[in-house]
């Protein structure tokens, strides 16, 4: 049986939380003499970004205040459009910070583990390793999918998270519901699933199933289909009960006033997000079919992500050869189950032509007696 007190470190389940200026009193009006803040304004006041919009008529909020800490207007205009209530939604500096948290707020350094399944997003490893975390990896199928009976067979008492990225990068795939589903009903720990290449996916998200269980976790970003990456914004969905620890141990202001408003107006034009997406599925397939006519290419693997991992017979020659041209894709030869691979993201129109051209005059090396 899942209990999320059992589950949480001890000192957290106790912890009193950092009370700020901002909780005790909500009101937008009022003379604030509660936070240390400078009255005047900011030093950013009748400043210009390039040299014809002054910054303070971008913003609605001033920027010599703090900001809300529990970022409430972002959360009554994302839960509508992902089905769910204000309350099981957590806000992130990038999905990094969730992940982070997450793994902080369960596991006791040197002690607890958490169960991640190569090739996979690499910061679930990094966490584990800068929080002292002891690391289970579990290999993907070759086919890409979550060996199920092989993660059930290497959970021990001490493992805390198991770590599903869907769409997995790098390999591009969503992977099957219902082998998620075996794991969340046979799993008294949190299983986190990544949906951060979601948008990209012809599946539904794993969102649906949160009030069915409360040991899911689903990560979602601003990074990708919502074209934010340099806001540093990451969605986390959970039970109402890990949000208040989350929010409990988040730093008071993660998410900065000009971010937050910033957030406000993307989420007011999904639909720009929504015809984006549109277009890059369009490219995706484009390049896809592209890459796969050429002989210099091996393998393009299906993706349900706005990347492809495409094979080839020598990867650090073609790597080094399109670096030459000031292209940069992501070399994941030496990954296991990806040998042979980069990773190349789907681009505009143009620079999709453009690695195509290149690719096409590769030099193909002169075979000797041929
Ligand atoms: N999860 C996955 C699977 C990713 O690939 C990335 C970024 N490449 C992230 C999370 C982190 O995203 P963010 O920018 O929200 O921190």
């Amino acid at each position: 049986m899942f209990q999320l007190s059992t589950l949480l470190r001890p000192h957290i389940l106790t912890l009193t939380p950092y009370s700020s200026a901002r909780d005790e009193y909500t009101g937008k009006e009022g003379v604030f003499l509660d936070a240390n803040e400078n009255p005047f304004g900011s030093a950013l006041d009748g400043s210009t970004f390039d040299g014809s919009t002054p910054v303070d008529s971008l913003t609605v909020d001033p920027f010599n205040r703090y900001p809300d800490p529990y970022q409430g207007a972002i959360k009554e205009r994302l839960a509508p459009l992902k089905g769910v209530r204000p309350t099981q939604i957590f806000i992130g500096n990038g999905s990094d910070e969730p992940i982070d948290l997450l793994v902080r707020a369960t596991c006791t350094p040197g002690q607890d583990s958490i169960l991640i399944m190569p090739p996979t997003y690499g910061m679930y490893e990094v966490s584990a390793s800068i929080n002292d975390v002891i690391l289970i990896r579990v290999p993907l199928t070759p086919a890409f999918a979550v060996d199920v009976p092989a993660v059930l067979a290497a959970i021990q008492p001490q493992t805390k998270l198991l770590f599903v990225c869907s769409p997995n990068n790098p390999t591009g795939n969503v992977m099957d519901q219902s082998a998620v589903v075996t794991l969340l009903e046979n799993f008294d720990g949190l299983v986190v699933v990544d949906e951060a290449y979601i948008d990209f996916a012809d599946a539904p998200s794993m969102t649906t199933l949160l009030d069915q269980y409360p040991n899911l976790v689903v990560l979602q970003t601003f990074s990708k289909a919502w074209g934010l990456a340099a806001l540093r914004s990451g969605m986390c969905f959970a039970s109402e009960e890990l949000i208040r620890v989350l929010n409990k141990i988040k730093p008071p202001y993660n998410i900065s006033g000009p971010t937050q408003q910033l957030l406000l107006q993307a989420l007011s034009h999904a639909s720009a997000k929504d015809e984006m997406v549109t277009q890059i599925l369009t490219l995706r397939r484009e390049l896809a079919e592209k890459l796969t006519a050429l002989p210099l290419v091996k393998h393009v693997y299906p993706s349900d992500a706005n990347f492809l991992l495409v094979k080839f017979d020598d990867p650090k020659a073609v790597f080094d050869y399109l670096i030459s041209h000031r292209v940069i894709v992501r070399d994941r030869s030496r990954v296991k189950l990806c040998e042979g691979c980069l990773r190349i993201t789907v681009g505009t129109q143009a620079e999709n032509e453009q690695v195509l051209t290149l690719l096409q005059s590769y030099p193909t090396p002169v075979t000797v007696g041929a």
